[in-house]
C-alpha cells in the first residue's frame, strides 16, 4: 500500500514536542490568568462572513490565504485563519458585553489555517495563543497587553527578544497617511510585485509589510506615518511608550511596522527573536490596538475598541529548541517498576495503579524480562527510581528501591512506599 503523508503544510507533534506545546499553552494560560483574563474557546469552523467582516477584505489572509469551502448544505464556511474574528463574533453572539465590568478579557489557544507557501516557520495549519481585551480604550491597557506578551516569553525562558512598536494613528491620521502612500507608491508601482498592485488599491499601508526584498528597498523612502499623526495620536503613542519604560520593557520603534488585519490603529507591535543558528522564523508575536470590529457583527459602538495579540506557537517552539530552553523540560517518570517473574508482573499492575493514586508517574512492563533490559528502559524513560521485586520480595511484602541518579538502593516495605516516595522525590518538587 502506498503511504499517506500529512497534508502539505501540516505536521504531527509527537511526545516530547507535544509536551512542550502543552507546556507553552500552560505557561501562557497562567500568565494570562494573572492579568485577569479568562479562557474562551470558539469554533474552528465559522461562516466565511465572520472573516470577511472582521478580518477585512484588504488583508492578505482574507484575500488569498483562507481555507474556504461549501459544506454539504451549500453554505460557505472557513477554517479560522486567526483568532480575533471568532472571539469578536462570540462576544456579540453571547452578548458578553452586557456587563458593567469592562474591559472583557479573553485568552485563547488553538489551531488556525492559512493557505500559504510552506517554508521555515510557515505552515498551513499552525497554532496560536493570544488575547483580546475589549470595551475600554486606554494606553494603560495597550501597554499592559504588550507586557502580557513579554511576560509570557519571559516565563518560557526567552531573554533576548526584540519588541518592535509603531503607531498607525487614529482614523483621520491613517487616512491622510494612506493618501500620501497612494501617491508615492502610485508613481513606482510598476517596479513592485503583483501583490503590491492589489495592496495599493485595497490598503496601501499593507505595502509596508511586503516581504519581497526589492519592494522593501522602495518602502525605505516612502512617506513616514510620524508626519501624518494627529496631536492626540502622538500623545497616545508617547504615553504608551512611557508606560512600557515604567515596566522596563525594552522596545524598538519601527515606522514601517503595520499589521496584517485592517482594523488596527494607534499602537501596533511585533516580537522578533534572532535564532542562534541564524534561522529567520519571522515574527513570533503580533498585535495592537483595534477599533470597529464588534460593530461589523452588530455589537455596541461605545464598546467597539480593543487590543490584543497572537503568538505563533510553532515559531515559539522552534526558537525555544534552538535556544536550549526545552532541554530541561523533557518528561520524566517518578518510578519504573521491575517485576521479576509472572507473579511479580501481576503485582506490578496493581502497585502501579496504587502509586498513581498518590499522584506519582509510574510505569511498569506488561511482561517480565531481564533486569538489565529493564534498567536500560528505565533510563530511556528518564525514571528517577527503579522499584525491583521478585517472588522472594513479594513473600516478605518488601521491594528494592534504587535511586537511578545516585545508584543507592534500599529495601522498603510495600506499605511504606507512598511515604518513601514522598520523602524521596520531594526535594525536586515532585510527588505530594
Ligand atoms: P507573517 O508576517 O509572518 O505572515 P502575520 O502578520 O500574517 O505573520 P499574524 O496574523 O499577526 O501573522 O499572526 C500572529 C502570529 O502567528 C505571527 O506573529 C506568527 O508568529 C504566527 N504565524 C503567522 N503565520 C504563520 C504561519 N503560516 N505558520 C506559522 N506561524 C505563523
Ligand atoms: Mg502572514
Amino acid at each position: 500500500m502506498p503511504t499517506i503523508n500529512p497534508v502539505k503544510g501540516t505536521h504531527d507533534i509527537i511526545a516530547d514536542e507535544a509536551d512542550v506545546y502543552a507546556y507553552i499553552d500552560y505557561a501562557f494560560s497562567n500568565v494570562a490568568a494573572s492579568f485577569g483574563y479568562r479562557r474562551i474557546v470558539t469554533p474552528i469552523l465559522e461562516h466565511t462572513e465572520v472573516f470577511d467582516r472582521a478580518t477585512g477584505e484588504g488583508s492578505d489572509v482574507v484575500r488569498k490565504e483562507m481555507y474556504t469551502f461549501l459544506d454539504k448544505g451549500n453554505r460557505s464556511v472557513t477554517l479560522r485563519p486567526e483568532g480575533t474574528a471568532g472571539v469578536m463574533r462570540s462576544i456579540v453572539t453571547n452578548k458578553l458585553y452586557a456587563t458593567p465590568d469592562m474591559p472583557l478579557k479573553f485568552y485563547y489557544s488553538g489551531s488556525v489555517y492559512r493557505y500559504e507557501r510552506p517554508q521555515l516557520g510557515r505552515y498551513r495549519e499552525f497554532r496560536q495563543i493570544g488575547v483580546e481585551c475589549v470595551g475600554e480604550d486606554s494606553a494603560y491597557l495597550d501597554a499592559e497587553t504588550i507586557a502580557l506578551a513579554a511576560r509570557t516569553l519571559q516565563v518560557l525562558g526567552f531573554q533576548d527578544v526584540k519588541l518592535k512598536v509603531n503607531t498607525l494613528g487614529d482614523k483621520a491620521s491613517r487616512e491622510a497617511y494612506k493618501e500620501a502612500l497612494r501617491s508615492y507608491f502610485g508613481g513606482i508601482i510598476d517596479q513592485m510585485c503583483p501583490d503590491c498592485h492589489e495592496r495599493l488599491r485595497l490598503n496601501p499601508l499593507r505595502i509596508l509589510d511586503c516581504k519581497v526584498p526589492e519592494d522593501q528597498e522602495l518602502v525605505k523612502d516612502a512617506p513616514k506615518m510620524g508626519d501624518y499623526l494627529s496631536e492626540a495620536s502622538k500623545q497616545r503613542y508617547q504615553k504608551t511608550l512611557a508606560l512600557l519604560d515604567e515596566l522596563a520593557i525594552p522596545y524598538e520603534e519601527d515606522d514601517t511596522l503595520v499589521r496584517g488585519l485592517d482594523y488596527y490603529g494607534e499602537i501596533v507591535f511585533e516580537v522578533h527573536c534572532i535564532s542562534p543558528e541564524g534561522n529567520d522564523y519571522g515574527a513570533i508575536c503580533g498585535g495592537g490596538h483595534y477599533e470597529g470590529i464588534l460593530g461589523t457583527f452588530g455589537g455596541p459602538q461605545e464598546l467597539d475598541v480593543g487590543v490584543g495579540f497572537a503568538m505563533g506557537v510553532e515559531r515559539v517552539y522552534s526558537l525555544m529548541k534552538e535556544l536550549g530552553l526545552i532541554d530541561n523540560l523533557a518528561e520524566t517518570i517518578d518510578a519504573y517498576l521491575m517485576p521479576l517473574g509472572e507473579q511479580a508482573v501481576d503485582f506490578a499492575y496493581r502497585l502501579a495503579d496504587g502509586l498513581r493514586g498518590y499522584g506519582y508517574a509510574v510505569e511498569a512492563p506488561y511482561k517480565t524480562g531481564k533486569l538489565g533490559a529493564m534498567f536500560k528502559r528505565a533510563e530511556r524513560k528518564k525514571a528517577k527510581l527503579a522499584i525491583i521485586f521478585g517472588e522472594d520480595e513479594l513473600a516478605k511484602q518488601i521491594v528494592q528501591v534504587k535511586d537511578l541518579a545516585t545508584q543507592n538502593q534500599e529495601e522498603v516495605p510495600v506499605s511504606g512506599l507512598p511515604q518513601y516516595l514522598a520523602d524521596h522525590l520531594q526535594e525536586d518538587g515532585e510527588g505530594e
